[in-house]
């Protein structure tokens, strides 16, 4: 697209959402005035934990919402009551249902950042002169993804922009948007993706006089990836071409024309019985995986049954194991149909399948098991580590009958020599007087093949092993399907 034609876009898309709407023109106020200079430690960890939960706190009640998440007690370590008070969170109220906080161990390891570097409350963050550091807006969340184990992908853009740094959102309607009207090729949701989407959508606000994170809100407004009761959204799943105000310029337009208006489809309670997902299941019947979706979520919309509905998630998330990393919100803004609610009620069916993939309890406290294979320690830590985008580094520290006395996550990261010292490894394992350790990472590519680093690592913790009177009995690197265990290929010698 001709930059003058990117100008008319840009220009169109904020005179379609702003004209009639006091709110979106204050808030994109709000977003101007919004810095993240200066500001104290309790404005970013408030904001990791309302991206965490999906609160739009830009709203009163999602205000609200934030400070009655606060008030949990699982916070209490992360917030001095002193910050606690300026936030107004000990207010009475419900408590904040814990289905929201899915990946909780990645929100306290993310807030534990700031109790690791503190600033004294009340003095401006070490981490606003740490965020002015970098040169772009994608160097900033490479660096973010690094520390904030809760930022995944898109979420470290998120983070970025609710702090007041000047940067677009990656939102997959905002991506397929840009790809209808010609502005972009890249249709991943990958960091490569992502970057491209974010670079595209500065492009636009350069060229139209505006900032990338105003942008970034009109054009998710415009195309459904955030709503506002003020603004119909356009650019659609089924996109209203005939109403839009970009059709003259727009790619899938002129080739595609106004798709046509669809007709109601029955609901799945008017179809003959032995079509009905509920009812195979309870005949015994294997269903692939959007019947079995399409059961959980119960109902449709006037357009779609429950099961148009399953094959869109599916589709838009590509496979389970995807839509299991997602949280409520990104399924929710995903697909249209799907509100929060259930879009919670999906992510409690996929945890508990999870959960059930897991060994019992008690293979894991009590009295526990002796470690006999690599095989059992990669049936064990796989369904752990399979939606991990992030590598872990555990520890199992043994007794002298190889009984596991302990599991320590050691580090969290890319895998190096800095991020794994053997001296942090094993004063775990002094403290726990253990005869010997296992150690064990995930590869979130899939691919369990060691590395060059993993060979140099290994060899300096079986040394150091050595030195400490601590065998080191195997490190076995996780996979999508396979391991890698250097005890079994003999390199631990
Ligand atoms: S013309 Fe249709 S496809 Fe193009 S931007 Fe508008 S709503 Fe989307």
């Amino acid at each position: 697209m001709k930059d003058l034609e990117v100008i008319e876009c840009a220009e169109k898309v904020r005179r379609y959402c702003v004209e009639g709407s006091p709110r979106i023109a204050a808030r994109l106020e709000e977003l101007r005035a919004l810095s993240f200079r200066g500001r104290p430690d309790v404005f970013f960890k408030s904001r990791l934990v309302a991206l965490a939960l999906g609160i739009d706190d830009s709203l009163p009640a999602g205000k609200r919402e934030l400070r009655r998440a606060l008030s949990r007690a699982e916070f209490a370590e992360h917030f001095s009551a002193e910050e606690l008070t300026g936030l107004h969170a000990r207010e009475a109220e419900e408590p904040y249902p814990a289905i929201a906080i899915a990946h909780s161990h990645d929100l306290y390891a993310s807030l534990g950042y700031f109790s690791a570097t503190v600033t004294p409350p009340g003095e401006d963050s070490a981490f606003s002169h740490k965020l002015e550091e970098f040169p772009n807006v994608h160097e900033a969340a490479r660096y973010l993804r690094q520390v904030f184990p809760v930022l995944r992908g898109a979420r470290a853009y998120e983070f970025l922009a609710s702090v007041g740094y000047d940067a677009a959102v990656p939102e997959n309607p905002t991506r397929r948007f840009l790809v209808r009207l010609g502005l972009l090729k890249n249709f991943a949701a990958t960091n490569e993706g992502n970057r491209e989407l974010v670079e595209t959508i500065a492009r636009v606000a350069r060229l139209g006089g505006t900032s990338a994170s105003e942008a970034s809100l009109l054009f998710s407004l415009f195309s459904g990836a955030r709503r506002d009761d003020d603004v119909e959204p356009l650019c659609l799943t089924k996109p209203k071409c005939s109403i839009c105000p970009l059709r003259g310029i727009c790619a899938h337009y002129a080739s595609h024309g106004a798709p046509e208006p669809t007709a109601r489809r029955k609901p799945i309670k008017e179809w003959s019985a032995d079509d009905r997902p509920r009812e195979k299941l309870i005949g015994g019947v294997k269903l692939s995986d959007s019947e079995l979706l399409a059961i959980i979520l119960r109902t449709g919309t006037g357009e779609k049954s429950a099961l148009d509905l399953a094959r869109e998630i599916i589709d838009r998330f590509g496979t389970l194991h995807r839509l299991l990393g997602a949280s409520p919100m990104e399924i929710a803004s995903e697909v249209r149909g799907i509100g929060p609610a259930k879009a919670a009620e999906i992510k409690a069916a996929l945890e508990l399948g999870r959960r059930a993939a897991e060994p019992e309890a008690d293979d894991r406290a009590g009295d526990q098991p002796t470690v006999a294979s690599s095989a059992e320690l990669f049936a064990r830590f796989r369904p752990r580590f399979q939606t991990e985008t992030q590598e872990h580094f555990v520890m199992l520290a043994l007794n002298t009958r190889n009984r596991v006395i302990r599991e320590i996550d050691v580090s969290l990261g890319t895998l190096n020599m800095s991020l794994v010292h053997p001296r942090d490894a094993f004063k775990h394992a002094i403290k726990e007087s253990a005869a010997a350790v296992i150690f064990l990472h995930n590869h979130p590519s899939g691919d369990p093949a060691p590395s060059a680093e993993d060979r140099a690592l290994t060899r300096r913790l079986v040394e150091s092993g050595k030195l400490l009177g601590i065998r080191v009995l195997d490190h076995v690197i996780i996979g999508a399907q396979r391991y890698y265990s250097f005890a079994d290929e003999g390199e631990l010698d």
